[in-house]
């Protein structure tokens, strides 16, 4: 039990580094997960709600042994963020920073991606953010087909809970896997495409990024232009380029 409390509390630790506002209410059956421009109860009193579908995939995850990473992984990462965003970002599957903690995107490309975010308005508390593969491959190898193929069924029910407006998928990996063909990320980053009828900007990887630093410019322009797409969601949603 004292494992599973400092288990708990870490996570929620890391949660409030990453600009979550949390509140637990003792004596209560509910927690709130609350950042800057949203606010979410889970409650067993709402059986279909979305934070309750995502927790009962959250938890199927957790148990999952579907490819052999599941028992190689420390902890599954199953995302995290607003259920009722609109943007979605998507990485390929979780490094060693993510597999240590639980969560996606953090380190310091998860700090770049959100000081991005942050100049153009928009705060880690109101997108989500998932990868996917759910557990992470040995010393960061690309993900096998077999893994994809079992692991991308649950990314399909993430994005059917959450039933976002926009995509983004970060990095060459992740972008081919949901295209489903081999791409040069400097040609296509920048631009629109479908995923599943959703449409799915493409972005260079913040990792990659810290890695080969000329390449900054190309993100910082990445992320401007999806936030521009994101400001306008209302008003209309991204053409994806047809090929
Ligand atoms: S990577 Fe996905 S399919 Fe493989 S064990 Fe983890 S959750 Fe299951």
């Amino acid at each position: 039990m004292d494992n599973l409390i400092t288990h708990i509390r870490r996570r929620l630790q890391t949660l409030q580094e990453l600009g979550f506002q949390i509140w637990l209410s003792a004596g209560s059956d509910k927690s709130a997960i609350v950042g800057s421009s949203f606010s979410a109860e889970i409650s067993a009193s709402q059986p279909d709600d979305k934070l309750t579908r995502l927790q009962a995939l959250s938890k199927e995850v957790a148990v999952c042994r579907k490819c052999p990473l599941g028992s190689l992984r420390k902890n599954p990462v199953f995302g995290v963020g607003n259920p009722d965003a609109d943007l979605v970002f998507i990485g390929e599957a979780p490094g060693a920073r993510e597999d240590e903690t639980g969560l996606p995107f953090v380190g310091a490309a998860g700090e770049l991606l959100t000081r991005e975010l942050a100049k153009h308005g928009i705060s880690r508390g109101e997108v989500y953010i998932c990868n996917i593969l759910k557990c992470r491959p040995p010393n960061n190898r690309d993900p096998l087909p077999q893994e994809i193929a079992a692991c991308e069924p649950y990314l399909l029910t993430q994005l059917d809970i959450l039933r976002p407006k926009m995509l983004c998928g970060l990095g060459r990996f992740a972008v081919m896997t949901l295209l489903r063909r081999p791409i040069s990320i400097m040609k296509v980053r920048g631009t629109w495409r479908l995923y599943h009828n959703i449409p799915l900007f493409i972005s260079l990887h913040p990792a990659a990024v810290l890695h080969q630093p000329q390449n900054r410019g190309y993100f910082e322009a990445d992320i401007a232009r999806l936030a521009a797409a994101y400001h306008r969601r209302q008003e209309s949603l991204p053409q994806p380029t047809m090929e």
